[in-house]
């Protein structure tokens, strides 16, 4: 079995700390990556801290690896050896989903996740990103552009679908108002990815602080939303607002800024209930959603939209045996705007 190299988390309590394991003997239909980058994403924490009560130890975080081919199996016929390549959020899904070919097997009940879940046979554990190698089915491995650096390419696989995924939903455009709630680093991604689609992007952030980024990123407006006066001058202003936080916010003051027909979309998940009065909703035909990354389709299509845009997300590198502290800074939203591990540091000493 090949051995792969990471960190992982061991309890809910500890810090991650190296750990060695083995990676499947590549099949006939699997990709064998590279990996030299890995981003940090939110619920990398969440998951490594068991706060959402489904974690299992030891636990490899990471899905949003970016890496290069350095085998296939035989049957592979989209990749190469010396491919730069990606892996998402997940690795598999139900030969039911992938049967009926939906393009939506991010919803399905069979999709196995890249870390902290089980693969198809139900008691191998899958390992992450934070490590030096990974072997992927195929069908579940994306290619990257080649104009779009490994590092930056890497939170794209979840941060960049996350949002790129609900702005084509919801057909984020040309004339279309669209408010993106939170400037972090799936914030950021929406401002970048929706003005490049075309639509006048507005951020609504707690403060002014990353004013002028967000302005450089493409939004033409950028309110505070500490400012009650912000809601009322925005009033009925947004076909589409994307709420990225984790945090509660007053969900009918957010609903009040949509035009008739308008949408919410939460792709943060904050731990409470989302209380809504149903005037909020009811006077403006308005609707409330949620939405999850994006089918492997999807986010093939994402990474060559970004290609063709030169769409990147900003980021800090840093070397994994600061992953620790990084987790820390993430929690305080002091990072502009996504760490991403530097694989190759593992082999400091
Ligand atoms: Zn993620």
């Amino acid at each position: 079995m090949p051995i792969a190299k990471g960190y992982a988390a061991t309890d809910a309590s500890k810090p991650l700390v190296p750990f060695t394991f083995e990676r499947r003997e590549p099949n006939d239909d699997d990709v064998v990556i590279d990996i030299k980058f890995s981003g940090i994403c939110h619920s990398d924490i969440h998951q490594a801290r068991n706060e959402w009560g489904n974690s299992t130890y030891p636990m490899v975080p990471g899905h949003e690896i970016a890496g290069v081919v350095t085998a296939v199996g035989s049957k592979v016929t989209q990749f190469k050896v010396g491919d730069r390549v990606g892996v998402g959020c997940f690795v598999d899904s139900c030969v039911h989903c992938e049967s009926r070919n939906v393009d939506l097997e991010q919803y399905m009940p069979g999709v196995v996740p890249t870390y902290n879940g089980f693969e198809a046979d139900g008691v191998t554990p899958t390992y992450g990103g934070y490590s030096n190698t990974i072997t992927v089915k195929e069908g579940y491995v994306l290619s990257i552009p080649d104009n779009l650096p490994l590092d930056k390419a890497a939170p794209l696989l979840c941060a960049g679908i996350t949002l790129y995924s609900p702005l084509v939903h919801w057909k984020a455009g040309p004339g279309k108002k669209v408010a993106i709630v939170g400037m972090g680093g799936l914030g950021h991604m929406g401002v970048k990815i929706g003005a490049a689609l075309g639509a006048e992007i507005t951020v609504l952030s707690q403060s002014l602080s990353k004013k002028d980024d967000g302005i450089a990123f493409g939004a033409k407006d950028y309110y505070a939303t500490a400012d009650k006066e912000t809601f009322k001058k925005l009033a009925g202003t947004f076909d589409l607002i994307i709420c990225t936080v984790g945090t509660e916010i007053d969900w009918n003051a957010y609903l009040n800024l949509l035009k008739i027909d308008g949408a919410l979309v939460l792709v943060g998940l904050p731990e409470n209930p989302v209380p809504v009065h149903a005037f909020s909703l009811v006077m403006g035909r308005r609707s409330l959603a949620g939405s999850s990354i994006g089918s492997i389709k999807e986010t093939q299509e994402m990474l060559d939209f970004c290609g063709k845009h030169n769409i990147t997300p900003e980021i800090e590198i840093i070397d994994i045996q600061q992953v620790n502290e990084a987790y820390e800074r993430v929690i305080k939203s002091d990072v502009r705007y996504r760490f991403v591990i530097d694989i190759a540091s593992l082999d400091k000493a």
